[in-house]
């Protein structure tokens, strides 16, 4: 298992090779100064968006830093498996993983084929979605963008079972669920699919922890490992200090985060989020992203997000672009670097005339 002591000795030491004082790499981390005298004691982990960032300023690798030690070339492969096993089984608090990656599972989590709607009102119909087709293997972190009115919305509540489309077919985890009733929907949606909404938030009248407990409850997780996950969990988010607020009582960052624990705790197929970052300050988006990033590259979840913004956009590994309803084109990330991929979003939206960067 992971030994928290002596990963903290090890951010300690690196953090001294560097010539660093704990109160220099908390300023380079944004962070307080008791958060880096906490990790180096073994007394806390730290946030799972500051992983990354640690890792590159101590010139360590995640798998080096979960291990607590430099890992040499050879033996690399065999501990880097272990160790990700542990932070994976710690973070979920799973006795064991339950491996997506059986006989019986496509390899797609998402199939839409010639998915089309059509909204009919008194005196018009918008056909929102035109003829749709699209794949989004395991482990991808997925993008559409638009601009406002484009049919992003439409398509994503079609994908989440809230509205049926005029025609077509969409497959999750191979089960078609364009026929699904509405009470096998709701079924559906809370064992498969997990929701980072605006609108769909978190139960007002629930506190933080009840919220994300309530989503285990339904997967049937047994009361015993409810606590223990969702301690383990929040720690990773950084909203253990917020479990016992009502969410009118916390900040909108911190609610989107607590939304992004609700939606991963219960270990769904794919992710859906519309807009996540929709409601946040700059600061708070990029926690959001930071976090919705480690969730896709550290434990393999399956995003699909909405977005207006190239910024948010510039997170994901692949986008969507749609244009009255139809997919105009997209782009993978590849290896380009996150900014470098954000300039050919930009461009790509350039194109597509408007550049709208900042529309709702
Ligand atoms: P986006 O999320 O990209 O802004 P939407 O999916 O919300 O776009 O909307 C796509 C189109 O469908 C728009 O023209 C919108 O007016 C129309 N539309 C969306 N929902 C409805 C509805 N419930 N009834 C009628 N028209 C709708
Ligand atoms: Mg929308």
């Amino acid at each position: 298992m992971m030994n928290q002591i002596k990963i903290g000795a090890f951010i300690s030491e690196r953090r001294k090779a560097k010539g660093w004082t704990q109160s220099q790499l908390a300023e380079k981390l944004e962070i307080t100064d008791k958060a880096v005298s906490k990790w180096e004691t073994g007394r806390s982990m730290p946030d799972l968006s500051l992983f990354m960032p640690l890792c590159t300023l101590l010139d360590v690798t995640l798998n080096e830093l979960f291990a607590g030690e430099c890992i040499a070339e050879e033996k690399l492969k065999e501990k880097a498996d272990e160790v990700l096993m542990d932070v994976i089984t710690n973070w979920l608090g799973h006795d064991k993983w339950e491996s997506k990656e059986s006989d019986t599972t496509p390899e797609n989590v998402l199939e839409v084929e010639n998915v089309s709607k059509l909204y009919e009102t008194e005196n018009n119909s918008v056909l929102a979605v035109n003829d749709v087709s699209f794949q989004i293997p395991h482990g991808s972190f997925v993008g559409i963008m638009g601009a406002s009115g484009s049919g992003k919305t439409t398509l994503l509540n079609l994908i989440a079972t809230i509205d049926k489309p005029t025609n077509g077919t969409i497959r999750i985890s191979g089960q078609n669920i364009v026929d699904i009733p509405d009470e096998a929907a709701a079924e559906f949606r809370r064992r498969h699919l997990g929701f980072v909404f605006q609108e769909y938030n978190l139960l007002e009248t629930l506190t933080i922890y009840e919220n994300i407990a309530l989503a285990l409850t339904i997967k049937e997780v047994s009361k015993e490992r409810i606590r223990p996950t969702i301690q383990s969990l929040s720690e990773k988010l950084d909203i253990s200090a917020i479990l016992d607020k009502f969410p009118y009582e916390v900040s909108g960052g911190q609610r989107q985060r607590c939304a992004c624990a609700r939606a991963i705790v219960v270990n769904p197929d794919i992710i859906l989020a519309d807009e996540p970052t929709g409601a946040l300050d700059s600061h708070s988006s990029q926690m959001l992203l930071s976090t919705m990033q480690s969730i896709n590259e550290q434990l393999g979840a399956t995003i699909l997000m909405v977005t207006h913004d190239a910024f948010s956009a510039s997170y994901a590994n692949r986008i969507l672009f749609l244009r009255d309803g139809v997919i105009f084109t997209e782009i993978l990330k590849g290896q380009d670097f996150r900014k470098v991929f954000f300039e050919k979003i930009l461009d790509v939206l350039t194109m597509m005339g408007g550049g709208q960067t900042d529309v709702c």
